[in-house]
């Protein structure tokens, strides 16, 4: 079965950063398989600009480029290609100066089209982009402007940067990218808890024993080591990506599924996240691979910072203070070189109150697996009896829930969550972006985290290369009777 596709309105994409990695890799590659789709209008415009000095034509041949390596499996025939890089154009403009301003102007007023600006830039430039989209009359009413992350490094710098746009741009103008929200399990996720009878009454620390939360890269720093030295795990993984996830599973049914009732619910999660104990944080770095330190060397060579006290790893354990989950652990983890790439929510459900077979308690339980990368699915582990003669014996099997092959996977899978989140920036939708009050509440809460290890020199632990991360983190669990779920790809 084919999904539909409802074309959405005409549209003007400015791309501040075009020439750039993520522009390149997903932005553009995205949009091409959306105008492949036959979601982009024919007469949507797409205008990259950058201090580059390239004119249209050279930036037409960097993106066929772009979509050549990028473009994915949608990638569609030459025709598509040229009628989608017919709609491309370019500027040179330097977010701090005036050059190329004016031409922008020129090509973005007049028109009844909706607007999007796209800071596919560094978070330093946001507020000279947004001066001067004002200056030069673009932060109109019809704007609406796309920030990547990170947003911030603590609450103080993402209130001021919140501030900033806010002097230009209204709320509802305001996209906070966070890709993990645009993937199709995500949401999906959302349709299995709230759209079924069957979860939500169990849906509770009554029922469920524990949640885990995994996203495991296998990945080094690579070309962003000076960054990440500056960030570390729980800046530019748990205070946004995971959290958000939290967040989808821990928040309250809202009224309805629009923009601010969601962002509504997830906000009281933040909010009523407990502290965290530092007994319940593991931090960890990865060593070199010795069977190639030159091609994967260690966290602290890879960031030239041979004194580095950056967490490449994190495991956390966190509790959330409200009636549906006083009492049920959160068991968040996330790192750079483990054993494979795999993102994972787990809700592991308790036991039977009493088990008439006989068998050790923990033995069976339900657990429902939310799996986002490499794959994404909804599995539910239930518990049936073996099948075949010899007595009644009983074995755990999955149940799918992903129905890819009673949809048929056209669409589904290949919807990148870029191209699904730039779709909704057109058409008007937030429900998947964060809100400026979501993003301080997540920073009020990992700053005294971190403010904690700095107040005690917290050193790293060190964890080979291609392992699931230091011991002390499989300790968090198992000293409470628990175990992560393996990581697998
Ligand atoms: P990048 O590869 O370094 O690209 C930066 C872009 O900004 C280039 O197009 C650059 O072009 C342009 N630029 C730099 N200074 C400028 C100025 N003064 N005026 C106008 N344009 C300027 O960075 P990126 O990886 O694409 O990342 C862009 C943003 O997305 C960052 O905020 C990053 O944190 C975020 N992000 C990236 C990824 C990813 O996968 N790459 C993932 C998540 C978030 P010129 O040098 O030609 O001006």
């Amino acid at each position: 079965m084919a999904s539909r596709v409802i074309p959405v309105d005409d549209f003007d994409l400015v791309i501040f950063g075009g020439t750039g990695d993520l522009a390149r890799r997903k932005i553009l590659p995205g949009l091409f398989r959306r105008f492949c789709a036959g979601q982009m209008p024919p007469n949507a415009r797409v205008i990259g600009a950058a201090r580059s000095n390239l004119d249209s034509d050279s930036y037409r041949q960097m993106v066929r480029e772009a979509i050549g390596e990028f473009g994915g499996e949608q990638a569609c025939d030459d025709a598509h290609l040229d009628a989608f890089l017919a709609r491309l154009e370019y500027l040179v403009i330097d977010a701090r100066g005036d050059d190329g301003w004016e031409e922008l102007q020129t090509m973005m007023l007049g028109t009844d089209r909706i607007e999007a600006y796209y800071f596919s830039v560094s978070p330093v430039l946001f507020g000279d982009i947004a001066e001067r989209l004002q200056k030069w009359g673009m932060a109109d009413s019809r704007a609406r402007i796309v920030v990547e992350k990170p947003f911030g490094r603590d609450l103080q710098t993402a209130r001021a940067l919140n501030k900033t746009l806010a002097t230009y741009f209204n709320e509802d103008q305001i996209y906070r990218i966070d890709h993990y929200l645009g993937k199709e399990t995500v949401q999906n996720l959302m349709a299995v808890r709230f759209g079924n009878m069957l979860f939500e009454p169990l849906w509770n620390s009554q029922y469920v024993d524990h949640i885990q939360i995994t996203v495991a890269e296998t990945v080094g720093v690579g070309g962003r080591g000076e960054y990440y030295d500056k960030a570390g795990a729980m800046r530019d993984m748990v205070q946004n990506h995971l959290m958000q996830l939290l967040c989808l599973i821990a928040m309250e049914p809202p009224a309805r599924f629009a923009p601010d009732a969601v962002r509504d619910e997830k906000l009281k999660v933040i909010r009523a996240l407990d502290p965290v104990a530092p007994y319940h944080i593991v931090r960890g770095q990865y060593q070199a691979d010795p069977e190639n330190e030159v091609e994967r060397p260690g966290y602290r060579t890879a960031v030239d910072n041979p004194k580095s006290r950056t967490e490449s790893f994190i495991a956390l354990r966190t509790e959330i203070s409200n009636w549906r989950w006083a009492g049920t652990p959160f068991y968040l983890r996330t790192g750079k070189r483990l054993a494979a790439r795999s993102s994972e929510i787990t809700v592991v459900f308790k036991d039977t109150p009493h088990n008439i077979f006989g068998e050790d308690a923990g033995r069976h339980r339900n657990v429902l697996s939310i799996l986002l990368q490499p794959n994404e699915g909804i599995t539910l582990g239930v518990t049936i009896k073996e099948p075949g003669p010899g007595g009644m014996r009983l074995i755990d099997v999955p149940l799918d829930m992903s129905f890819a092959e009673t949809l048929g996977d056209d669409d589904v899978d290949h919807v990148d969550a870029y191209e699904r989140l730039i779709m909704d920036v057109i058409r008007g939708n937030q429900t998947l972006f964060m809100r400026g009050d979501e993003v301080e509440a997540a920073w009020a809460w990992t700053d005294p985290i971190i403010e904690g290890w700095e107040a005690r020199n917290d050193v790293p632990k060190p964890y080979d290369h291609g392992s699931t991360g230091p011991t002390d983190a499989t300790d968090l669990m198992r000293r409470e009777g628990r175990k992560w779920q393996k990581i697998t790809q």
